[in-house]
């Protein structure tokens, strides 16, 4: 019995060793989180996390670099692209971040940046609120575990894109980084019904490839504007769901496109540079293509062409002063049967003399997509009655194709 206790009393004392060896190294651990920052300072010290943005001001590049604490930016999908950009804008110090995505992360994720092995079977959203508030707790985060193409979580996103910025305001920006042509056309609706700017972006299947546009509903191509880049895509992206087919993903591009959609997100917020329209990427020459689309007057989407009727207007009533403020010139291609109008920014030296004359005229610039014809092949594949042709097929057929896929 007596040595029954003394054995208790023993066990007892290690445990309780144990307890404040683990108390103590919380304590430790906590203690390495940083406090929150009132006032962003240029003061150039180390313990300073926002020394070297402020400096932008010093170097005259951005006027007031604190202002990025009144905006509130939502990136819709926190994957390869989306979990990269929401890093990248919490490090920069940006007021709110609201993410969305409905998937977890899993161990085939770990070809790219952000998530970590031991994440695994999380929810994206949640992984990345950890991640992020540990990074940098001055920024406020909201986050959505849904899909916002389901029919009950739409109106909840447009109320959160109108209402969810600081202080109850709209967002200043939505990002889209999803990865699949339903969701890019729930954000294009919704940003066109509510007039909101977003910033669309995608990487090829094949890993290569990339682009960011952005989208002013009524000044700006929207999403079903430009149904041939659209087209691209949708066709790219279904292919992932076929049995068999996986999509390859380079943490390169990814990341490559993150910091296009970051760069042009900073350069809106902070009124620096010039925002680019649209900018592509082709990873196998190094070719970066830019242009400026213009809104097609047949677009699909009604709420579209109340946009672009309502910035007439505004055009009539505030003309722009100089004509030199933008030398662009429109080109308008006459076969174009979208009738979208198109400003190739690229400089002659850097354009491609072989594009495929089979590409639809107009947006075929954007850059070479080797899908096309793996795109053309799939869609023979998928149609045995479809007829050998040269011509381009209409977004309608592409679509209805792509249902039997
Ligand atoms: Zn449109």
């Amino acid at each position: 019995m007596a040595n029954q206790t003394a054995s208790l009393i023993e066990e007892n004392q290690q445990l309780k060793a144990k307890i404040q060896e683990l108390e103590d190294a919380l304590a430790k651990k906590s203690a390495q989180h940083r406090v929150k920052i009132t006032t962003m300072s240029s003061e150039v010290v180390d313990s300073n996390p926002y020394s070297r943005l402020m400096a932008l001001k010093r170097m005259g590049i951005v006027k007031n670099y604190e202002d990025i604490r009144h905006y509130t930016v939502a990136i819709v999908g926190v994957g390869g692209v989306g979990s990269v950009t929401a890093e990248m804008l919490t490090r920069c110090g940006i007021g709110k971040l609201i993410l969305f995505d409905y998937d977890k992360v899993e161990l085939a994720n770990m070809n790219r940046l952000f998530f970590r092995p031991d994440q695994s079977g999380m929810s994206k959203v949640e992984a990345s609120e950890a991640t992020l508030r540990d990074i940098n707790p001055d920024v406020e985060f909201e986050t959505h575990n849904y899909n916002i193409t389901k029919v009950d979580k739409y109106d909840h996103f447009v109320g959160r894109i109108k209402s969810g910025g600081l202080q109850g305001k709209p967002v200043d920006l939505v990002l889209s980084c999803v990865d699949n042509f339903e969701a890019r056309m729930a954000i294009n609706m919704a940003c066109n019904e509510i007039n909101q700017m977003w910033i669309e972006s995608g990487v090829s299947e094949n890993a290569v490839s990339g682009h960011i546009q952005v989208v002013i509903p009524g000044q700006t191509s929207c999403f079903a504007c430009a149904p041939p880049l659209v087209v691209a895509d949708n066709i790219d992206e279904k292919t992932l769901k076929r049995e068999g087919v996986c999509a390859a993903s380079l943490p390169t591009t990814m990341g490559i496109v993150a910091g296009f959609l970051v760069q042009n997100t900073l350069k809106h917020l902070l009124q620096f540079g010039s925002v680019t329209h649209y900018l592509g990427y082709n990873a196998m020459k190094d070719y970066f293509p830019t242009m400026a689309l213009k809104p097609n007057p047949h677009c699909d989407d009604s709420f579209c062409l109340i946009r672009q009727e309502e910035y007439q207007q505004y055009l009539a009533e505030n003309p722009p002063e100089a004509e030199s403020e933008d030398p662009t010139e429109d080109v308008v291609h006459e076969s174009n049967e979208w009738g979208i109008t198109l400003v190739d920014e690229t400089p002659e030296s850097e354009k491609k003399e072989e594009l495929d004359p089979d590409l639809a005229k107009g947006l075929a610039r954007a850059y070479d997509m080797p899908s096309v014809e793996q795109v053309r092949i799939l869609v023979k594949d998928s149609t045995e009655s479809q007829q050998e042709t040269e011509e381009p097929v209409s977004l309608e057929e592409l679509q209805s194709r792509l249902k039997g896929l």
